[in-house]
């Protein structure tokens, strides 16, 4: 790798890989190793879709009757569908193809919530057990295009019911276990689940989370429910209503016929999701088999450069698209080891996470800005005291990652070897949009970099929804054409789907992200288009601004938003955390402020800047900018849907302080 100067403003630096000095291994080459192939694989998607994707299709995923037409539909009438015709299984894909091939091969490790618990299963293994819940499924009476609720920790046994729900062609609605009953009840009801799968209790970060009694009440409003399958995580006495619940270990143990997979449609409906919450109440995604498995399994082995014999550890939770695509069933569909992460990566210290990656030689780890920046904000230490040169890939998902934690990502995590891949993508794309190519692309810190295959994207002036062609342009983030990927509607909404996706600007699919182009072609996201910032018709992205403001040593955190001014339209009003053990002063105050205006210019000087302990996040760790806009308009009293916040009692204290401050 060569890196070239300045480096003092990190955004500006570039970062060429070179799988032959970077940790590979010595026996194998890249997927793709060179910016060339990846252009020549990019045209062809674009210009020859239907050979490329049938290649993919036929390299990736068997398919047990074969599809007629790679394609039909159109974004604007939001009736895309992909590989028609054919029919196959998901859960076939995933494991019994390698339970039959490498059935000893580690499919899962799973790291439990108190180190030193880890174990490993097997592909032979894995089948086994899905083949028992489809089972316990069937016995329940639930047949193809049923929904089953999945809330459950982070355990091997949430994954095996995710491809059991495939398995027999059932639609799993999987809900972050973390989330209140009010919240599960109403993705209960909205999804129409007839079965709970659930837990006794998790455990995370060492706290109790009492899922079965959150299940129980959400139920008491959820009449679609007739069955609640409920693992025994930690075997606490839990009530078990008669002819309702029922035992994982004694139903699963009662299972002794091997059921085999429901070969279903291309376009049957397989997951819905909903999305994370960042802007308001989530929307039900709802996705298809076969370009859902496809646009997963594609990307999990470019974007990473996966190949058997690797292990993953993508720390999402499963209740995230994250965990979907990239710890489930884009690794598993490659054959893949995957590390299952119950616990958080600083638990019950801040090298934890780095613990995970030497005790089972992750060669691939995956996790979100959130987790980069609250384990810098640590200090080097935990990080070097721990052996990681298994890692040959590190990525990044969720937010902008700035390029102060990119570097530090880059050097500290992955000691200069390791090429960094920063993701983008949504809960409506299942699968990645825009990334760099890990031992192709030449990185710049802070910029997802070049499209994935099969995308097309556009950037377009907000106003007139024109496309602003060429280098160094500023708009909104567009896609041109279909991918195979696409969530195919909302859940009982498909007006709202066409509204938010498909007619905001004609003919193309509107990610709600706004985006930067530069002079070499580079894609930047700049966060939500709600998010950008408008001061004296100057606009700015939270993102940038925040980034200059990480750029301080004493920064941990930041968060920007705009306020209405009178005067300027908007005003810039910036919340700041500090690194571990500091504490706030007018100097640090001045050298934020200064910094901003020799990164960006004068325009971008916050009018207020507040130091927060905590700043607002939902359960995913993304910064809900929209509470602290509502909190810095003095509008506390209508901060709107709260149900995606991670900890609701930050948000009291944010209130009080800011109060005093502003
Ligand atoms: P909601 O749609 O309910 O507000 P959400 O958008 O946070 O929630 P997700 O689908 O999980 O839900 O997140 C997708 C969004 O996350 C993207 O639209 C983008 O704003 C942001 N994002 C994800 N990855 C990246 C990335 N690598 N760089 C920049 N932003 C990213
Ligand atoms: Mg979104």
């Amino acid at each position: 790798m060569t890196v070239e100067e300045p480096k003092q403003n990190p955004t500006h630096a570039l970062y060429k890989p070179n799988f032959r000095t970077e940790r590979y291994p010595k026996n194998r080459t890249p997927w793709i190793s060179s910016f060339e192939q990846y252009k020549a694989m990019h045209e062809q998607s674009i210009n020859e879709p239907d050979v490329f994707w049938r290649l993919r299709a036929s390299e990736l995923v068997e398919f047990n009757t074969p599809f007629h037409t790679v394609c039909s539909g159109s974004l604007s009438e939001g009736n895309v569908k992909w590989f028609e015709g054919g029919k196959l299984n998901i859960s076939y894909n995933c494991v019994d193809r390698w339970a039959e091939k490498t059935p000893d091969a580690v499919a899962i490790i799973y790291e439990a919530d108190q180190p030193g618990g880890a174990k490993s299963v097997t592909y032979k293994e894995l089948l086994d057990q899905v083949s028992r819940i489809a089972g316990v499924f069937k016995s329940f009476g639930l047949e193809k295009g049923d929904t089953v609720a999945i809330y459950m920790p982070m355990v091997p046994e949430a994954a095996a019911t995710m491809l059991a729900c495939t398995r027999l062609g059932l639609v799993h609605n999987v809900v972050f276990a973390g989330f209140s009953a009010h919240s599960l009840a109403e993705r209960i009801r909205d999804s129409n689940s007839k079965v709970v799968v659930t837990s006794d209790q998790g455990l995370r970060g060492g706290k109790i989370i009492h899922n079965k009694k959150i299940v129980d009440e959400a139920l008491l409003t959820c009449p679609s429910v007739t069955k609640v399958l409920v693992f025994e995580r930690t075997g606490a006495e839990v009530p078990m209503q008669q002819g309702r619940d029922v035992s994982w270990s004694k139903a699963l143990s009662e299972q002794n016929e091997f059921v085999p997979p429901v070969f279903v449609d291309s376009e049957d409906p397989m997951f819905i999701m909903y999305t994370s919450g960042s802007t308001g109440k989530p929307k039900g995604l709802l996705h298809t088999t076969a370009g859902y498995l496809v646009g997963v399994a594609m990307t999990a082995r470019y974007s990473f450069d996966l190949s058997s014999g690797d292990v993953i550890c993508s720390t999402a939770d499963v209740g995230w698209i994250t965990g979907h695509s990239y710890a489930v069933y884009g690794p598993l569909c490659l054959g893949v080891t995957t590390v299952i992460f119950e616990s958080i990566p600083n638990y019950p210290d801040g090298s934890r996470l780095w613990k995970v990656v030497e005790d089972h030689k992750v060669t691939h780890l995956y996790t979100a800005p959130t987790a980069i920046r609250s384990l810098r904000r640590l200090g080097d230490e935990f990080v070097n005291c721990t052996d990681l040169s298994s890692l040959r890939v590190i990525a990044s998902v969720g937010e902008p990652i700035n390029p102060e934690a990119w570097v530090w990502y880059k050097s500290v995590v992955g000691k200069d070897l390791c090429p960094v891949v920063d993701t983008y993508w949504q809960t409506e794309t299942g699968s990645h949009l825009i990334t760099a190519i890990p031992f192709a692309t030449t990185t710049k810190p802070g910029s997802a970099t070049f499209p994935m295959f099969g995308i097309e994207p556009a950037i377009l002036d907000p106003n007139t929804g024109e496309e602003l062609t060429g280098p160094n342009v500023k708009g909104v983030l567009c896609i041109k054409k279909p991918w195979p990927s696409i969530a195919r509607s909302i859940l009982g909404d498909h007006d709202r789907y066409l509204t938010t996706y498909m007619h905001a600007y004609k003919g193309v699919y509107f990610t709600g992200d706004a985006a930067m182009r530069d002079e070499d072609g580079y894609y930047w996201i700049n966060g939500r288009v709600d998010d950008v910032i408008n001061v004296s018709g100057h606009r700015m992205s939270t993102a940038e601004i925040e980034s200059a403001i990480i750029q301080n040593e004493s920064v941990a955190e930041s968060a920007v938003v705009g306020i209405e001014d009178e005067i300027t339209g908007q005003s810039i009003c910036a919340f700041v955390t500090l690194q571990a053990g500091l504490k706030e002063s007018d100097q640090i105050k001045k050298s934020i402020i200064a910094k901003i205006r020799s990164e960006i210019g004068p325009i971008a000087t916050p009018k207020n800047l507040v130091f927060v302990n905590e700043l607002p996040k939902n359960r995913f760790g993304k910064i809900l900018r929209r509470i602290l806009r509502k909190i810095a308009s003095g509008e506390s009293d209508q901060l709107g849907d709260l149900s995606t916040v991670a900890d609701p009692h930050s948000i009291t204290e944010l209130v009080a302080r800011v109060h005093i401050m502003l």
